[in-house]
Protein backbone atom coordinates (compact mmCIF):
# COMPACT_ATOMS: atom_id res chain seq x y z
CA UNK A 1 0.00 0.00 0.00
CA UNK A 2 1.22 3.49 -0.32
CA UNK A 3 1.44 5.43 2.22
CA UNK A 4 -0.45 8.25 0.33
CA UNK A 5 -3.90 5.58 -0.11
CA UNK A 6 -3.75 5.58 4.70
CA UNK A 7 -6.35 8.13 4.20
CA UNK A 8 -8.86 6.03 1.68
CA UNK A 9 -8.28 2.86 3.41
CA UNK A 10 -9.13 4.22 6.55
CA UNK A 11 -12.36 5.71 5.21
CA UNK A 12 -13.27 2.47 3.82
CA UNK A 13 -12.39 0.93 7.21
CA UNK A 14 -14.72 3.44 9.08
CA UNK A 15 -17.36 2.53 6.56
CA UNK A 16 -17.40 -0.58 6.88
CA UNK A 17 -17.23 -0.96 10.38
CA UNK A 18 -20.35 1.63 10.67
CA UNK A 19 -22.11 -0.85 8.18
CA UNK A 20 -21.38 -3.41 10.09
CA UNK A 21 -22.66 -1.95 13.38
CA UNK A 22 -25.88 -1.22 11.79
CA UNK A 23 -26.19 -5.15 10.09
CA UNK A 24 -24.80 -6.89 12.87
CA UNK A 25 -27.96 -9.10 13.51
CA UNK A 26 -28.06 -10.42 10.03
CA UNK A 27 -25.50 -12.87 11.17
CA UNK A 28 -25.73 -16.11 13.48
CA UNK A 29 -24.59 -14.71 17.00
CA UNK A 30 -21.76 -18.27 17.05
CA UNK A 31 -19.76 -18.70 14.07
CA UNK A 32 -20.99 -21.51 11.74
CA UNK A 33 -18.35 -22.65 10.82
CA UNK A 34 -16.11 -26.27 11.08
CA UNK A 35 -13.02 -26.33 12.32
CA UNK A 36 -10.41 -26.02 9.41
CA UNK A 37 -12.70 -23.94 7.30
CA UNK A 38 -10.75 -20.84 7.53
CA UNK A 39 -7.26 -22.16 7.60
CA UNK A 40 -8.67 -23.58 4.56
CA UNK A 41 -9.34 -20.30 2.67
CA UNK A 42 -6.22 -18.33 3.80
CA UNK A 43 -3.19 -19.20 1.67
CA UNK A 44 -0.74 -21.53 3.13
CA UNK A 45 2.46 -19.01 2.80
CA UNK A 46 2.99 -15.25 2.84
CA UNK A 47 3.73 -13.20 -0.53
CA UNK A 48 7.05 -12.13 -1.61
CA UNK A 49 5.39 -9.22 -3.55
CA UNK A 50 2.86 -6.67 -2.89
CA UNK A 51 -0.74 -7.17 -3.06
CA UNK A 52 -3.06 -4.05 -4.02
CA UNK A 53 -5.20 -3.65 -0.91
CA UNK A 54 -8.55 -3.78 -3.19
CA UNK A 55 -7.75 -7.66 -3.13
CA UNK A 56 -6.72 -8.03 0.91
CA UNK A 57 -10.10 -6.19 1.57
CA UNK A 58 -11.90 -7.89 -0.40
CA UNK A 59 -10.53 -11.45 1.18
CA UNK A 60 -11.61 -9.58 4.55
CA UNK A 61 -15.01 -9.04 3.77
CA UNK A 62 -15.47 -12.67 1.95
CA UNK A 63 -13.51 -14.40 4.56
CA UNK A 64 -13.63 -13.17 7.91
CA UNK A 65 -17.13 -12.29 9.03
CA UNK A 66 -18.08 -15.80 8.64
CA UNK A 67 -15.64 -17.01 11.00
CA UNK A 68 -16.08 -14.56 13.93
CA UNK A 69 -18.71 -14.76 16.59
CA UNK A 70 -20.07 -11.76 16.97
CA UNK A 71 -19.83 -10.01 20.53
CA UNK A 72 -20.98 -6.90 19.03
CA UNK A 73 -24.40 -8.40 18.24
CA UNK A 74 -27.61 -7.77 20.34
CA UNK A 75 -28.76 -11.20 21.11
CA UNK A 76 -24.97 -12.16 22.57
CA UNK A 77 -25.96 -13.42 25.74
CA UNK A 78 -22.99 -16.07 26.44
CA UNK A 79 -20.33 -15.99 28.84
CA UNK A 80 -19.49 -12.71 29.76
CA UNK A 81 -19.96 -9.59 27.36
CA UNK A 82 -17.12 -8.25 25.94
CA UNK A 83 -18.59 -4.69 24.46
CA UNK A 84 -16.78 -2.48 22.02
CA UNK A 85 -18.95 0.92 22.39
CA UNK A 86 -18.86 3.21 19.29
CA UNK A 87 -16.70 5.86 20.96
CA UNK A 88 -14.70 3.72 22.46
CA UNK A 89 -13.54 1.92 19.30
CA UNK A 90 -12.72 5.97 17.42
CA UNK A 91 -10.51 5.83 20.49
CA UNK A 92 -9.02 2.70 19.86
CA UNK A 93 -8.32 3.47 16.13
CA UNK A 94 -6.54 6.65 16.52
CA UNK A 95 -4.11 4.86 19.73
CA UNK A 96 -3.08 2.51 17.06
CA UNK A 97 -2.90 5.42 14.33
CA UNK A 98 -0.39 7.16 16.69
CA UNK A 99 1.23 3.89 17.70
CA UNK A 100 3.01 4.65 20.48
CA UNK A 101 4.76 2.23 23.12
CA UNK A 102 3.81 3.36 26.55
CA UNK A 103 5.80 1.76 28.59
CA UNK A 104 7.50 4.59 30.54
CA UNK A 105 6.64 7.97 31.13
CA UNK A 106 8.70 9.35 28.50
CA UNK A 107 7.67 7.09 25.97
CA UNK A 108 4.79 8.73 26.35
CA UNK A 109 3.97 11.42 28.74
CA UNK A 110 0.37 11.58 27.41
CA UNK A 111 -0.22 8.06 27.90
CA UNK A 112 0.75 7.31 31.38
CA UNK A 113 -0.52 10.74 32.66
CA UNK A 114 -4.13 10.11 31.32
CA UNK A 115 -3.94 6.29 32.37
CA UNK A 116 -3.43 7.62 36.06
CA UNK A 117 -6.37 10.32 35.57
CA UNK A 118 -8.88 7.72 33.68
CA UNK A 119 -8.24 5.05 36.52
CA UNK A 120 -8.46 7.34 39.51
CA UNK A 121 -11.94 8.29 37.55
CA UNK A 122 -12.95 4.51 37.16
CA UNK A 123 -12.14 4.66 41.41
CA UNK A 124 -14.74 7.48 42.17
CA UNK A 125 -17.03 6.01 39.60
CA UNK A 126 -17.08 3.03 41.28
CA UNK A 127 -17.30 4.35 44.93
CA UNK A 128 -13.42 3.61 46.23
CA UNK A 129 -11.82 5.72 48.72
CA UNK A 130 -8.84 7.87 47.25
CA UNK A 131 -6.50 5.77 49.00
CA UNK A 132 -6.57 3.59 45.97
CA UNK A 133 -4.15 3.94 42.86
CA UNK A 134 -4.45 1.90 39.66
CA UNK A 135 -3.44 1.43 36.62
CA UNK A 136 -4.67 -0.65 33.27
CA UNK A 137 -3.37 -3.99 32.50
CA UNK A 138 -4.10 -6.28 29.54
CA UNK A 139 -6.86 -8.42 31.48
CA UNK A 140 -7.73 -9.70 34.64
CA UNK A 141 -5.34 -12.61 34.10
CA UNK A 142 -2.47 -10.01 34.44
CA UNK A 143 -4.02 -8.42 37.09
CA UNK A 144 -4.47 -11.95 39.54
CA UNK A 145 -1.16 -12.84 38.23
CA UNK A 146 0.35 -10.02 39.64
CA UNK A 147 -1.28 -9.62 43.01
CA UNK A 148 -0.22 -13.20 43.07
CA UNK A 149 3.56 -12.39 42.57
CA UNK A 150 2.99 -9.50 45.17
CA UNK A 151 1.47 -11.91 47.70
CA UNK A 152 4.58 -14.35 47.39
CA UNK A 153 7.51 -11.29 47.75
CA UNK A 154 5.63 -9.84 50.32
CA UNK A 155 5.28 -12.97 52.08
CA UNK A 156 9.07 -13.77 51.32
CA UNK A 157 10.54 -10.17 52.20
CA UNK A 158 11.02 -10.18 48.26
CA UNK A 159 13.39 -12.90 47.79
CA UNK A 160 11.14 -14.93 45.46
CA UNK A 161 12.59 -13.33 42.50
CA UNK A 162 16.18 -13.59 43.11
CA UNK A 163 16.33 -17.00 44.88
CA UNK A 164 13.51 -18.97 43.64
CA UNK A 165 11.32 -21.10 45.30
CA UNK A 166 13.15 -23.92 45.85
CA UNK A 167 13.20 -26.31 49.30
CA UNK A 168 11.35 -23.57 50.97
CA UNK A 169 7.93 -24.53 52.75
CA UNK A 170 4.85 -23.86 50.01
CA UNK A 171 3.41 -20.83 50.28
CA UNK A 172 -0.80 -21.06 50.55
CA UNK A 173 -3.47 -18.90 48.95
CA UNK A 174 -6.83 -19.16 49.81
CA UNK A 175 -9.94 -18.39 47.34
CA UNK A 176 -13.48 -19.83 47.50
CA UNK A 177 -14.20 -23.12 45.20
CA UNK A 178 -16.20 -21.02 42.83
CA UNK A 179 -13.06 -18.62 41.74
CA UNK A 180 -12.18 -18.23 37.65
CA UNK A 181 -9.63 -20.65 36.67
CA UNK A 182 -7.40 -17.33 36.53
CA UNK A 183 -6.50 -17.99 39.99
CA UNK A 184 -5.63 -21.45 39.36
CA UNK A 185 -3.25 -20.52 36.11
CA UNK A 186 -1.43 -17.06 38.61
CA UNK A 187 -1.21 -19.99 40.68
CA UNK A 188 0.90 -22.31 38.18
CA UNK A 189 2.73 -19.26 36.20
CA UNK A 190 4.06 -18.04 39.95
CA UNK A 191 5.31 -20.95 40.53
CA UNK A 192 3.47 -21.59 43.55
CA UNK A 193 1.84 -24.75 42.44
CA UNK A 194 -2.14 -25.67 42.02
CA UNK A 195 -1.72 -27.76 45.16
CA UNK A 196 -1.43 -24.36 46.88
CA UNK A 197 -4.00 -22.48 45.78
CA UNK A 198 -6.67 -23.66 48.73
CA UNK A 199 -10.08 -23.97 47.61
CA UNK A 200 -12.37 -23.07 50.50
CA UNK A 201 -16.36 -24.24 50.47
CA UNK A 202 -18.90 -22.04 49.69
CA UNK A 203 -22.82 -21.84 51.03
CA UNK A 204 -24.89 -23.41 48.93
CA UNK A 205 -27.43 -20.25 49.04
CA UNK A 206 -27.83 -16.75 48.50
CA UNK A 207 -24.44 -15.52 46.89
CA UNK A 208 -22.63 -19.00 46.87
CA UNK A 209 -20.37 -16.71 49.36
CA UNK A 210 -17.25 -18.69 50.78
CA UNK A 211 -17.20 -20.36 54.03
CA UNK A 212 -15.86 -17.47 56.65
CA UNK A 213 -15.20 -20.43 59.36
CA UNK A 214 -13.57 -22.48 56.93
CA UNK A 215 -10.94 -20.01 55.63
CA UNK A 216 -10.12 -19.44 59.00
CA UNK A 217 -9.52 -23.42 60.10
CA UNK A 218 -7.90 -23.82 56.47
CA UNK A 219 -5.16 -20.72 57.21
CA UNK A 220 -4.73 -22.10 61.05
CA UNK A 221 -4.22 -25.85 59.96
CA UNK A 222 -1.24 -24.40 57.27
CA UNK A 223 0.27 -22.35 60.09
CA UNK A 224 0.25 -25.83 61.80
CA UNK A 225 1.40 -27.98 59.38
CA UNK A 226 4.45 -25.74 58.73
CA UNK A 227 2.97 -23.90 55.49
CA UNK A 228 2.93 -20.49 54.49
CA UNK A 229 -0.40 -18.58 54.25
CA UNK A 230 0.37 -15.35 51.61
CA UNK A 231 -2.69 -14.15 50.91
CA UNK A 232 -6.49 -14.63 50.25
CA UNK A 233 -8.61 -13.87 46.62
CA UNK A 234 -11.91 -12.35 47.02
CA UNK A 235 -14.39 -13.14 44.48
CA UNK A 236 -17.04 -10.88 43.28
CA UNK A 237 -19.55 -12.19 41.00
CA UNK A 238 -17.67 -15.63 39.99
CA UNK A 239 -18.53 -16.58 35.94
CA UNK A 240 -20.22 -19.87 36.57
CA UNK A 241 -23.32 -18.45 38.75
CA UNK A 242 -21.93 -15.08 39.67
CA UNK A 243 -21.10 -16.53 43.12
CA UNK A 244 -19.75 -13.51 45.47
CA UNK A 245 -17.76 -13.74 48.68
CA UNK A 246 -18.86 -11.48 51.84
CA UNK A 247 -15.79 -9.30 50.56
CA UNK A 248 -16.32 -7.49 54.72
CA UNK A 249 -15.93 -10.77 56.55
CA UNK A 250 -12.99 -12.45 54.53
CA UNK A 251 -10.56 -9.25 54.55
CA UNK A 252 -11.46 -8.59 58.12
CA UNK A 253 -9.64 -12.77 58.46
CA UNK A 254 -7.30 -11.63 56.09
CA UNK A 255 -6.23 -9.04 58.34
CA UNK A 256 -6.20 -10.66 61.68
CA UNK A 257 -4.04 -13.27 59.81
CA UNK A 258 -1.51 -10.88 58.04
CA UNK A 259 -2.91 -11.80 54.73
CA UNK A 260 -2.46 -9.78 51.63
CA UNK A 261 -6.28 -9.41 49.78
CA UNK A 262 -7.12 -9.70 46.31
CA UNK A 263 -10.69 -9.35 44.48
CA UNK A 264 -11.59 -10.12 41.32
CA UNK A 265 -14.62 -8.44 40.40
CA UNK A 266 -13.57 -8.83 36.64
CA UNK A 267 -17.12 -8.53 35.11
CA UNK A 268 -19.34 -7.15 38.00
CA UNK A 269 -17.09 -4.06 39.02
CA UNK A 270 -18.71 -2.59 35.93
CA UNK A 271 -21.77 -2.41 37.71
CA UNK A 272 -20.16 -0.98 40.91
CA UNK A 273 -21.00 2.74 38.93
CA UNK A 274 -24.55 1.85 40.08
CA UNK A 275 -24.17 3.04 44.32
CA UNK A 276 -27.13 0.56 44.78
CA UNK A 277 -25.23 -2.76 43.83
CA UNK A 278 -22.28 -2.07 45.84
CA UNK A 279 -23.55 -3.87 48.66
CA UNK A 280 -21.95 -7.03 46.44
CA UNK A 281 -18.79 -5.60 47.60
CA UNK A 282 -19.60 -3.99 50.83
CA UNK A 283 -16.06 -3.41 52.80
CA UNK A 284 -14.11 -3.46 49.80
CA UNK A 285 -11.88 -0.31 51.28
CA UNK A 286 -10.06 -2.98 52.97
CA UNK A 287 -9.18 -4.60 50.12
CA UNK A 288 -4.93 -4.33 49.08
CA UNK A 289 -5.83 -5.18 45.42
CA UNK A 290 -8.87 -4.74 43.18
CA UNK A 291 -9.19 -5.66 39.48
CA UNK A 292 -12.38 -5.27 37.29
CA UNK A 293 -12.26 -5.01 33.67
CA UNK A 294 -14.42 -2.36 31.53
CA UNK A 295 -13.29 -4.80 28.53
CA UNK A 296 -16.35 -6.63 29.74
CA UNK A 297 -19.57 -4.89 30.79
CA UNK A 298 -18.51 -1.06 30.56
CA UNK A 299 -18.08 -1.02 26.58
CA UNK A 300 -14.30 -0.56 26.50
CA UNK A 301 -12.49 -2.66 23.71
CA UNK A 302 -10.02 -5.63 25.00
CA UNK A 303 -7.95 -5.29 26.63
CA UNK A 304 -8.38 -2.87 29.69
CA UNK A 305 -8.81 -4.20 32.67
CA UNK A 306 -8.61 -1.99 35.50
CA UNK A 307 -6.32 -2.88 38.66
CA UNK A 308 -6.65 -1.25 41.85
CA UNK A 309 -3.95 -1.01 44.50
CA UNK A 310 -3.92 0.59 48.11
CA UNK A 311 0.14 -0.09 48.22
CA UNK A 312 1.27 0.19 44.36
CA UNK A 313 5.19 0.42 46.13
CA UNK A 314 4.79 -3.46 47.12
CA UNK A 315 3.30 -4.03 44.09
CA UNK A 316 5.87 -2.07 42.04
CA UNK A 317 9.04 -3.48 44.23
CA UNK A 318 7.94 -6.85 42.84
CA UNK A 319 7.88 -6.42 39.31
CA UNK A 320 9.82 -3.72 38.42
CA UNK A 321 13.49 -4.05 36.87
CA UNK A 322 15.44 -1.67 35.36
CA UNK A 323 18.44 -1.97 32.75
CA UNK A 324 20.42 0.79 32.16
CA UNK A 325 18.53 0.95 28.69
CA UNK A 326 15.22 1.62 30.77
CA UNK A 327 16.12 4.08 33.08
CA UNK A 328 14.45 7.42 33.10
CA UNK A 329 17.23 10.47 34.27
CA UNK A 330 16.21 13.55 35.67
CA UNK A 331 12.18 13.16 36.05
CA UNK A 332 11.13 13.06 39.36
CA UNK A 333 7.71 11.93 40.55
CA UNK A 334 7.10 9.91 37.19
CA UNK A 335 5.24 6.70 36.78
CA UNK A 336 6.81 4.19 34.45
CA UNK A 337 3.54 1.57 34.25
CA UNK A 338 5.90 -1.00 33.11
CA UNK A 339 6.82 -1.60 36.50
CA UNK A 340 3.26 -2.75 37.36
CA UNK A 341 3.08 -5.34 35.81
CA UNK A 342 4.22 -7.72 33.31
CA UNK A 343 4.72 -6.60 30.18
CA UNK A 344 7.58 -4.58 29.11
CA UNK A 345 5.58 -2.88 26.02
CA UNK A 346 2.11 -1.55 27.17
CA UNK A 347 -0.77 -0.16 24.47
CA UNK A 348 -2.31 3.26 24.65
CA UNK A 349 -5.27 2.06 26.92
CA UNK A 350 -6.34 5.00 28.38
CA UNK A 351 -7.44 6.65 25.47
CA UNK A 352 -10.69 4.37 25.16
CA UNK A 353 -12.14 5.08 28.73
CA UNK A 354 -11.22 8.96 28.53
CA UNK A 355 -13.35 8.45 25.21
CA UNK A 356 -15.84 6.20 26.59
CA UNK A 357 -16.77 8.07 30.02
CA UNK A 358 -17.02 11.23 28.36
CA UNK A 359 -19.47 10.64 25.53
CA UNK A 360 -22.07 8.12 27.27
CA UNK A 361 -21.15 10.00 30.87
CA UNK A 362 -22.00 8.07 34.12
CA UNK A 363 -25.38 8.15 33.90
CA UNK A 364 -25.70 6.83 30.49
CA UNK A 365 -23.32 3.54 31.23
CA UNK A 366 -25.41 3.19 34.58
CA UNK A 367 -28.69 3.50 32.80
CA UNK A 368 -27.29 0.42 30.12
CA UNK A 369 -26.11 -1.48 33.37
CA UNK A 370 -29.82 -1.04 35.45
CA UNK A 371 -31.46 -1.91 32.20
CA UNK A 372 -29.24 -5.11 31.70
CA UNK A 373 -29.62 -6.00 35.50
CA UNK A 374 -33.61 -5.38 35.29
CA UNK A 375 -34.22 -6.88 32.30
CA UNK A 376 -32.43 -10.54 33.43
CA UNK A 377 -34.67 -10.89 36.47
CA UNK A 378 -37.78 -10.21 33.74
CA UNK A 379 -36.36 -12.71 31.97
CA UNK A 380 -35.88 -15.16 34.98
CA UNK A 381 -38.91 -14.67 35.71
CA UNK A 382 -40.65 -15.49 32.77
CA UNK A 383 -38.91 -18.31 32.39
CA UNK A 384 -39.74 -19.42 35.94
CA UNK A 385 -43.39 -19.39 35.22
CA UNK A 386 -43.60 -21.24 32.48
CA UNK A 387 -44.14 -25.05 33.93
CA UNK A 388 -41.86 -26.81 32.02
CA UNK A 389 -38.73 -24.97 32.59
CA UNK A 390 -36.85 -23.65 35.66
CA UNK A 391 -34.38 -20.81 36.97
CA UNK A 392 -31.94 -22.76 38.80
CA UNK A 393 -29.75 -20.31 40.28
CA UNK A 394 -31.48 -16.30 40.71
CA UNK A 395 -29.95 -13.45 39.11
CA UNK A 396 -26.58 -12.48 40.57
CA UNK A 397 -26.66 -8.58 38.92
CA UNK A 398 -27.31 -9.57 35.47
CA UNK A 399 -26.54 -13.32 35.50
CA UNK A 400 -28.82 -16.85 36.12
CA UNK A 401 -28.69 -20.09 35.23
CA UNK A 402 -31.80 -22.12 34.37
CA UNK A 403 -32.79 -25.13 33.10
CA UNK A 404 -35.66 -27.02 31.23
CA UNK A 405 -37.26 -30.01 33.17
CA UNK A 406 -37.91 -32.90 30.88
CA UNK A 407 -40.28 -35.37 31.47
CA UNK A 408 -37.92 -37.99 31.88
CA UNK A 409 -35.72 -36.07 34.54
CA UNK A 410 -32.80 -38.49 33.94
CA UNK A 411 -32.18 -36.95 30.40
CA UNK A 412 -31.97 -33.76 32.25
CA UNK A 413 -28.08 -32.76 31.20
CA UNK A 414 -28.77 -34.43 27.52
CA UNK A 415 -31.80 -32.74 26.78
CA UNK A 416 -30.12 -29.13 28.17
CA UNK A 417 -27.12 -30.07 26.29
CA UNK A 418 -29.11 -30.40 23.09
CA UNK A 419 -31.44 -26.99 23.67
CA UNK A 420 -27.99 -25.00 23.97
CA UNK A 421 -26.60 -26.59 20.80
CA UNK A 422 -30.10 -26.09 19.11
CA UNK A 423 -30.26 -22.03 20.42
CA UNK A 424 -26.49 -21.69 19.03
CA UNK A 425 -27.13 -23.67 15.47
CA UNK A 426 -30.73 -21.71 15.29
CA UNK A 427 -28.15 -18.09 15.86
CA UNK A 428 -30.79 -15.65 16.80
CA UNK A 429 -29.47 -15.50 19.85
CA UNK A 430 -25.89 -17.26 21.37
CA UNK A 431 -25.81 -18.85 25.29
CA UNK A 432 -23.29 -20.98 27.11
CA UNK A 433 -23.98 -24.25 29.45
CA UNK A 434 -22.61 -24.47 32.90
CA UNK A 435 -22.43 -27.36 35.80
CA UNK A 436 -24.22 -26.39 38.75
CA UNK A 437 -24.48 -28.76 42.21
CA UNK A 438 -23.42 -31.54 39.40
CA UNK A 439 -26.25 -30.77 37.23
CA UNK A 440 -25.68 -29.31 33.45
CA UNK A 441 -27.67 -25.61 33.44
CA UNK A 442 -27.93 -23.17 30.79
CA UNK A 443 -26.25 -19.39 31.89
CA UNK A 444 -28.12 -16.43 30.76
CA UNK A 445 -26.11 -12.67 31.19
CA UNK A 446 -27.53 -9.82 29.41
CA UNK A 447 -24.87 -7.14 28.57
CA UNK A 448 -25.21 -5.76 24.92
CA UNK A 449 -23.93 -2.20 25.39
CA UNK A 450 -26.82 -1.13 23.05
CA UNK A 451 -29.11 -3.76 24.16
CA UNK A 452 -33.04 -3.23 23.94
CA UNK A 453 -36.02 -4.95 25.62
CA UNK A 454 -37.05 -6.50 21.93
CA UNK A 455 -34.12 -8.49 22.18
CA UNK A 456 -35.28 -10.10 25.45
CA UNK A 457 -38.29 -10.85 24.23
CA UNK A 458 -36.94 -12.50 20.83
CA UNK A 459 -34.22 -14.57 23.80
CA UNK A 460 -37.60 -15.65 25.52
CA UNK A 461 -39.36 -16.68 22.53
CA UNK A 462 -36.45 -18.73 21.40
CA UNK A 463 -35.72 -20.63 23.87
CA UNK A 464 -39.63 -21.48 24.69
CA UNK A 465 -39.59 -22.36 20.63
CA UNK A 466 -36.47 -24.64 20.56
CA UNK A 467 -37.01 -26.05 23.94
CA UNK A 468 -40.76 -27.62 22.50
CA UNK A 469 -39.74 -28.61 19.54
C1 LIG B 1 -13.67 -12.86 32.72
C2 LIG B 1 -13.20 -13.13 34.09
C3 LIG B 1 -11.84 -13.30 34.36
C4 LIG B 1 -10.80 -13.30 33.27
O1 LIG B 1 -10.72 -12.07 32.67
P1 LIG B 1 -9.63 -11.77 31.51
O2 LIG B 1 -9.61 -10.30 31.44
O3 LIG B 1 -10.17 -12.42 30.27
O4 LIG B 1 -8.34 -12.37 31.92
C5 LIG B 1 -11.46 -13.49 35.66
N1 LIG B 1 -12.37 -13.53 36.66
C6 LIG B 1 -13.68 -13.38 36.43
C7 LIG B 1 -14.65 -13.42 37.58
C8 LIG B 1 -14.15 -13.18 35.14
O5 LIG B 1 -15.45 -13.02 34.91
Amino acid sequence: MKSEDFEHWMQKAAQWSAEYRRTVEQYPVRSQVAPGDILNQIHPSPPDTPESMDTIFSDFETIIPPGMTHWQHPGFFAYFPSNAAPAAVVAEVLATSIGAQCMLWQTSPAATELEVRMVDWLRQATGLPSDFQGVLQDTASSATLCAILTMRETTLGFTGNTDGLFGMAPLRVYASSRTHSSIDKAMWVAGLGQNNLVKIPTHNDGNFAMDADALRKAIHADREAGLQPAGVVICVGGTSIGATDDVAAICRIAKEEGLYTHVDAAWAGSAMICPEYRHLWAGIEDADSIVLNPHKWLGAPMECSAHFIKDPSVLVKTLAIQPEYLKTYGKDGIINFSEWGVQLGRRFRALKLWFLMRAYGLDGLRERIRNHVDWSAQLANRLDAEPDFEVVTSPILSLFTFRYIPTDESASDDVNLALVNAINDDGTIYLTQTSHDGRLVIRFTAGHFDLEARTIDQAFETICRLARQ
